[in-house]
């Protein structure tokens, strides 16, 4: 289910993650997922900040983009933004 809301940038990223030895499985199932009604009241950073609120943080080099630091599920807290933000407008 995760998948199909995601699309290609999805796909990309876990690419990314398993060519690295990484664990996708977190990822797939990390986003929370509102309702249509959530959708409608809650800005783009409120969103952000409760995705972010509930997945596993750690430190690390992005997959993605090479950039060192907090990792979210695995990626860096741009690509995981940039993720999260085009899953949710499908
Ligand atoms: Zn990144």
């Amino acid at each position: 289910m995760s998948i199909r809301l995601a699309g290609k940038e999805l796909e990309q990223i876990i690419k990314n993650i398993e060519a690295n030895g990484g664990d996708a499985e977190e990822l797939k199932g990390a986003l929370p997922k509102p309702t249509i009604r959530e959708k409608e009241k809650e800005s783009e950073q409120e969103y952000l900040g409760r995705a972010l609120a509930s997945v596993e943080i750690k430190q690390g080099i992005c997959p993605c983009c090479q950039a060192e630091g907090e990792l979210y599920t695995g990626v860096c807290k741009k690509c995981f933004s940039e993720w999260a933000l085009a899953c949710r407008k499908e």
